[in-house]
């Protein structure tokens, strides 16, 4: 079946590559316009040069009635916010360090008309102070811009990557989605890469980071391995990444408790720490870090063996799968199972948290064979199931225009040399 399709897609590679090309110069416009700094006249929905503006961000002793007052705010009006919209906005929970927004009547008043909070780059809190009060949330309109990057390792990937002024997160993401196939810290000079991944960008200009990577191209001493992210119902919506053939990547473990996370430390027995004399303190886990409530999910089948709280582990939930593996899930902010209870992989088990000893949110994860803790990236695993006959087709149609976008991008010229994107 998948020969018959191989052939066929082949084919039309050859015969879309140019026209790739072509699209690729449309594109090519498209993100140089993005470049272009426009300051808009109406930010947050508001024209600006019908107020006087005052741009800051919240300081240590600020309080939300204690700006507003400053800015000539009926003290009711205040007491409203506080009190009526704390689901809305919660004037008690204002952070040092965040951008804000006032908006003054162009008066001899200055009266603070309008007030808003940058929660975040995306999302922002506005309270309108003009008739009743008002207060609402809102996004910042998020733009995807289609990139495309491709490089040779010189030293390493990370380096090539950085080189070209790709985000780091495209590193991490693409050694995690190789981590059971290829050996990231084998890497030979002369491996090469390709990625296609989507960057966020606020009203147009800002950069706000990347999308995960769509497809990747990986060639190591000299052998190609391609990957698709591709999503399906029968999958449980976990996103996978397969190969040009539907072999999937992974192996009968997730390759990550958590979506959309990234590793925050490596398993590393000779890890050395600041706080502790840069003496050695093994870390036997691999730390995802994801904001406090993410769902954290059984990287394979079987049957919980603890759920409880100890000491530096914090709340946890440990899990057998068969004779020789079990892992284990530290940190929890709340377990979801019971010891006893049978999981399926991906069942969530539990939410991130920051229990036991820990700096941030996090989850460690360990992965115990025969009774000892390794590094699940170091261990020869059977291969996950491949994708199951009756959804091939779809695969193989849905990865067709991707392969050929992904072929049709080349390697810079000079190794490391100059990034080829689409800019
Ligand atoms: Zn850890």
């Amino acid at each position: 079946m998948h020969k018959f399709w191989g052939t066929f897609l082949s084919l039309v590679f050859i015969i879309a590559c140019k026209q790739e090309n072509q699209k690729s110069t449309e594109n090519s416009k498209e993100e140089k316009a993005i470049t272009q700094i426009i300051l808009p006249e109406k930010q947050y929905g508001f024209t600006l040069e019908n107020f006087i503006v005052t741009q800051d961000t919240v300081r240590k002793g600020d309080s939300f009635g204690k700006l507003m007052q400053n800015n000539n705010v009926d003290y009711p009006k205040i007491a409203k916010v506080s009190e009526k919209y704390r689901d809305t906005f919660d004037v008690r929970r204002i952070r040092v360090g965040t951008p804000y927004l006032i908006l003054k009547s162009k008066d001899s008043l200055e009266k603070a008309e309008v007030f808003v909070y940058q929660n975040d780059l995306i999302n922002y809190t506005v309270v309108d102070f003009r008739d009743s009060v008002s207060v609402y949330k809102e996004k910042k309109q998020v733009k995807y811009v289609m990139r495309e990057a491709a490089g040779v390792i010189e030293s390493s990937l990370s380096e090539a990557i950085l080189d070209q002024g790709i985000d780091y997160n495209v590193t991490n993401n693409l050694s995690d989605i190789y981590a059971w196939t290829i050996d990231f810290f084998r890497l030979q000079k002369g491996d090469k890469f390709k990625v296609i991944y989507k960057e966020r960008y606020i009203n147009d200009t800002i950069y706000a980071g990347a999308e995960p990577i769509e497809a990747a191209y990986f060639e190591h001493n000299g052998t190609p391995l391609y990957a698709f992210a591709y999503e399906s119902d029968s999958l449980k919506n976990i996103v996978d990444y397969f190969d040009d053939e539907a072999n999937n990547l992974r192996r009968t473990f997730l390759r990550a408790p958590v979506k959309f996370s990234r590793i925050s430390s490596r398993y590393n027995l000779k890890r050395r720490i600041r706080y502790y004399g840069y003496k050695v303190r093994p870390h036997r886990g691999t730390d995802y870090a994801a904001p406090v409530g993410t769902p954290i999910m059984a990287t394979a089948d079987g049957t919980v063996t603890e759920s409880t709280r100890k000491g530096g582990n914090g709340k946890y939930v440990k899990i057998r799968h068969n004779g020789t593996y079990s892992t284990q899930y530290l940190h929890m902010k709340k377990q979801k199972v019971k010891r006893g209870e049978f999981v399926r992989q991906g069942d969530v088990i539990g939410w991130v948290g920051m229990t036991g000893n820990t700096g941030g949110p996090h989850v460690c994860y360990r992965f115990w064979k025969n009774g000892r803790q390794v590094d699940p990236f170091k261990e020869k695993l059977p291969a996950a199931e491949p994708l199951p006959e009756d959804i091939r087709q779809d695969y193989f149609q849905y990865i067709g225009p991707q392969k050929v976008q992904l072929d049709c991008i080349e390697f810079p010229e000079k190794p490391g040399g100059d990034l080829l994107t689409l800019n």
